[in-house]
């Protein structure tokens, strides 16, 4: 059974983390910006948790959800709302259509919050718990403020989510009916001076990144999504060729590739899945040819869960090392995919549904295959969207 209030116990195969740019070495801590030596080189970059004596075995058999891949990850103990264990669906009457061999969609809509958010907040509330912290705070668009609120509701934190005046009235409801604090500021900016503030001035913990140039978010928390690789690895072994995934600040993408790496090096797969990121202007895709990672890309969007003008050294070093890359969509054409997902059975939010845009794209430029199985990160549920945000469907 899951623990909304369970007491929180660091994994004892966790021996500290690691820089994924310049390799450092650092004992277990917080390191809210990242890698100190990269911050002061003016490249921020995130760490990875490094481990012992992982098991042999994918996963536990006495346990459910994420509690499952407890061996894996910071904490073997965390506040749970029974996260993970999502669905992999194979839909091939779609991947008929579209002209490829498989389609197999990865529905991070069931989680609690109905997104792949969940796994992150269980274990970031978890750690902010373990340092004694009181109030916990986030600069969200909207899927990760709902998120983190529900568990920090559930572990008995205070709770401040910073948003823009872009937030859905869904997302508003779900933070403020579990008693988060809601502040909204100007715009992306804002969001993350104010919350660096918030955690300087009050000692409120940063569940999400604040610098500019960005991190990914807790280090704690993100290695949560490592377990949406495990699920695909324990369901798909080595079908998968590519994997298509809405990236923002690339949390995701980042931890996937993380996932499958381990998965690998265990045995439990003979390859990593190339990973491509879906994004709806060129960011990454400037980056890889040849822009400074951390530049300014400007666009406009109404995929609110993928907007931003910023790209993260951990998205770059996941399309880099799994030899994947970036796919720009354009948001008339995801709000028809949507529905055309729908239609296949398939609700998903429409940042997610991007992921079904971005694979018609690369099937028609050859840089996927029509021979090869694709998974689609479905990272949120259909009914986040709202009416007003792209116009009559
Ligand atoms: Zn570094």
């Amino acid at each position: 059974m899951n623990q909304a209030g369970t007491p929180c116990a660091l994994n004892d195969r966790l021996t500290g983390f690691s820089c994924i740019r310049c390799k450092t070495k650092l004992p277990i801590g917080d390191y809210f910006e990242g890698c100190p030596a990269c911050l002061a080189s003016g490249q921020p970059s995130s760490v990875r948790s490094e481990y012992q004596d992982l098991p042999t075995a994918i996963s536990r058999f006495d346990a459910r959800g994420m509690a499952r891949f407890a061996d894996w990850l910071p904490y073997s103990a965390w506040v749970s709302l029974g996260e993970g264990a999502t669905s992999c669906v194979n839909f091939p009457a779609l991947a008929a259509e579209v002209g490829v061999k498989g389609i197999i969609v990865k529905n991070e809509g069931q989680n609690p919050s109905g997104s792949h958010k969940d796994r992150v907040s269980s274990l970031t509330v978890t750690r902010a718990l373990d340092v004694g912290a009181k109030r916990i705070a986030a600069a969200s668009s909207g899927n990760g403020g709902a998120s983190l609120a529900l568990y920090a509701a559930a572990a008995g934190l205070d709770c401040s989510i910073i948003v823009t005046a872009a937030l859905s009235p869904i997302h508003r409801r779900a933070i403020t009916q579990t008693g988060a604090e809601l502040i909204s500021v100007e715009d992306a900016l804002d969001r993350w001076r104010l919350l660096g503030d918030m955690g300087k001035e009050t000692g409120s913990f940063p569940a999400t990144n604040y610098l500019i140039p960005p991190v990914g978010s807790n280090h704690f928390g993100i290695e949560g999504l490592k377990t949406v690789a495990y699920e695909l690895v324990e369901d798909c072994g080595d079908e998968l060729d590519a994997v298509l995934v809405p990236t923002s600040r690339g949390d995701l993408v980042w931890s996937l590739y993380d996932g499958f790496r381990q998965m690998m090096a265990g045995g439990h797969i003979a390859r990593i899945p190339r990973l491509y990121v879906v994004e709806p202007f060129p960011r990454l895709r400037k980056v890889m040819q040849g822009f400074a990672p951390n530049g300014s890309f400007p666009g406009k969007t109404s995929l609110f869960s993928i907007d931003g003008f910023t790209v993260t050294y951990q998205a770059v070093e996941a399309v880099r090392a799994s030899k994947g890359g970036a796919v720009v969509v354009e948001d008339a054409t995801v709000v028809q995919d949507a529905a055309r997902l729908a239609r296949h059975g398939c609700y998903a939010e429409l940042s997610a549904a991007a992921t079904l845009t971005g694979l018609e794209t690369l099937l028609a430029n050859g840089t996927v295959g029509r021979d090869e199985t694709v998974a689609l990160i479905s990272t949120s549920n259909g009914y986040k969207d709202w009416p007003d945000q792209v116009g009559p469907a």
